[in-house]
């Protein structure tokens, strides 16, 4: 039985870094993968481990900003010349997938042309995903910051943003997607395996005061800036002195059942 994997794809918040592609994760559940958002430089990095673009099974996107989005016509792209032919799901917020429908023949990815049959499933909070594993969407308040905007000048978004709660039946994982505040993700963090949170929109203190009270096996920050805020992030991880939080860098696997 091969062994189950979270393989960290892009680690960088949404400011583009040099050196690293934007949010991207890949479950691997046996020979199955799975992936997690799909931002900036992230079918160049699924290239870089190895991997073969005709192994990739299924896509879940957390919300639809561009570091979380962008490179998905690009990754179709890629699976049709590589001569995919087994169908694939893309599991997208409910509200994007009109405009997704509308947008991918815009850059000449027709449905028509594809080798395989590309499923555009939109979902709402709750279950997703329910064969290898389970994956349900906790809605959070990432993008309530939009309403303003939104409603001034009549755009349609329903700010639909999601964190993802991963179960296999052995292990637990949490992916926090992108939150607007701490409480997005404090009451979800208990009894997980792995908890994959991002670091750009809360206080860390709030984090590094609850990790010892609740039980994680492990903590990854993701979403990072460049590399003097991952050092300071570190350095505070240190003077808690927390061993289970560790800072996120593309190319990490951390095994799980
Ligand atoms: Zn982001
Ligand atoms: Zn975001």
């Amino acid at each position: 039985m091969p062994q189950n994997k979270l393989i960290l794809l892009g680690t960088s918040s949404g400011v583009p870094q040099p050196d690293r592609a934007t949010s991207g994760y890949l479950l691997k559940t046996g020979d199955s993968l799975s992936l997690l958002d799909c931002g900036g430089g992230v079918s160049s990095s699924f290239l870089r481990r190895g991997l073969n673009p005709a192994d990739l099974d299924r896509i879940f996107i957390t919300h639809t900003h561009p570091d979380h989005v962008c490179e998905l016509p690009l990754m179709i792209q890629m699976l049709y010349l590589a001569g995919r032919n087994d169908e694939i799901t893309v599991y997208v917020p409910k509200e994007f997938v009109q405009s997704l429908k509308s947008y991918l023949p815009a850059v000449y990815l027709f449905r028509e042309k594809l080798t395989f049959d590309l499923n555009i499933a939109g979902y709402t909070p709750g279950a997703v995903y329910d064969e290898l594993f389970k994956l349900e969407a906790i809605a959070n308040e990432h993008l309530v910051g939009n309403q303003g905007v939104i409603e001034q000048f009549g755009y349609s978004n329903r700010m639909q943003s999601h964190c993802f709660s991963i179960d296999t039946g052995q292990s637990k994982l949490f992916y926090s997607g992108d939150i607007h505040s701490f409480g997005d993700i404090r009451d979800h963090l208990d009894g997980n395996d792995i908890a994959l949170i991002e670091s750009t929109h809360y206080d860390l203190d709030e984090l590094l005061e609850l990790a010892p009270r609740i039980k994680v096996g492990k903590y990854i920050l993701t979403h990072l800036g460049d590399r003097a805020q991952i050092d300071e992030i570190h350095d505070r991880i240190q003077k808690t002195g927390i061993d289970n939080i560790v800072t996120a860098f593309e190319g990490m696997e951390i095994t799980f059942e």
